[in-house]
């Protein structure tokens, strides 16, 4: 009898685990996120209400929003047909509070004579980040684009001049005027232009929603449409914009949401 009811036992465990892994996803996953999963060739997955985009080959990736906490349901129907619910816990990461100050006047609460601008800019990121092609770049691991001190983290919430303002969607990284940005994964340039807040900015479309944005650039050396390879250089750090000294402003993006792009990087 002992030998059955610990036999039932391991059965449900060993059930539990490989329900666990039938996604590809790590155990834990932590808010802001980015993951990529796999399953059998045929399946759905679904994220809560969303079904997401699955490869010929059953690749998937998603991101968590900054803000998500407690658990997620996911969903598995395999090429079988059968209906695999999955919940996964998520872990909560520490954001700080940030103050920067010394930043010129016009740049915490901009003029009414940019405001356009701003609308037309922001409409152009948006556009760049609702691209939903085919490719795989996201599946690779990403390199850094710059080697440097990292100066602001992700989500902190920004104190401008006393004014406190939506959190930091990036991650920024100090490093000289000058110094190379390298791709962190294949892609293709699918926006680039000169923003009011952002200064040179460069959006690369890695694939299934994945896009990585550049901010501050000095100099840019590529053309919309261009396909890179993981490493290819793509401009320089720089102060263009919102900036009080060279560095660079990474963003990871899944389409709208922004997600943590320290997550993804190795040590
Ligand atoms: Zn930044």
């Amino acid at each position: 009898m002992r030998v059955i009811i610990c036999s039932l036992i391991l059965f449900f465990m060993v059930g539990i685990v490989q329900a666990k892994n039938l996604l590809g996803l790590p155990d834990d996953l932590i808010q802001g996120g980015f993951y990529v999963g796999k399953v059998a060739p045929g399946s759905a997955v679904w994220l809560g209400d969303r079904k997401l985009k699955i490869s010929p080959e059953g690749n998937f990736a998603f991101g968590l929003n900054w803000k998500q906490a407690g658990m997620v349901k996911m969903k598995l129907i395999g090429p079988d047909g059968v209906v695999h619910p999955q919940r996964l816990m998520v872990k909560k990461k520490k954001y700080d509070v940030e103050h920067i100050d010394g930043l010129p006047p016009k740049m915490v609460a901009p003029p009414a004579e940019v405001l356009q601008r701003i609308r037309a800019d922001s409409a152009r990121v948006k556009k760049a980040r609702a691209i939903d092609s085919d490719r795989d770049d996201f599946r690779a691991a990403f390199i850094w684009p710059v080697r440097g001190r990292i100066s602001g983290n992700f989500g902190n919430h920004r104190i401008l001049n006393g004014t406190p303002k939506s959190p930091h969607t990036g991650m920024d990284i100090a490093a000289p005027k000058g110094t190379a940005i390298k791709a962190p994964l294949g892609g293709v340039v699918t926006m680039l232009s000169n923003l009011y807040y952002t200064g040179n900015t460069v959006i690369i479309d890695h694939g299934f929603g994945v896009s990585t944005v550049f901010a501050h650039m000095d100099t840019v050396s590529v053309r919309t449409g261009q396909q890179l390879t993981q490493g290819d250089q793509i401009g320089t750090v720089g102060a263009t914009g919102r900036a009080t000294g060279p560095h660079l402003h990474w963003g990871l993006n899944w389409y709208k949401e922004r997600l943590n792009p320290a997550l993804v990087l190795g040590k």
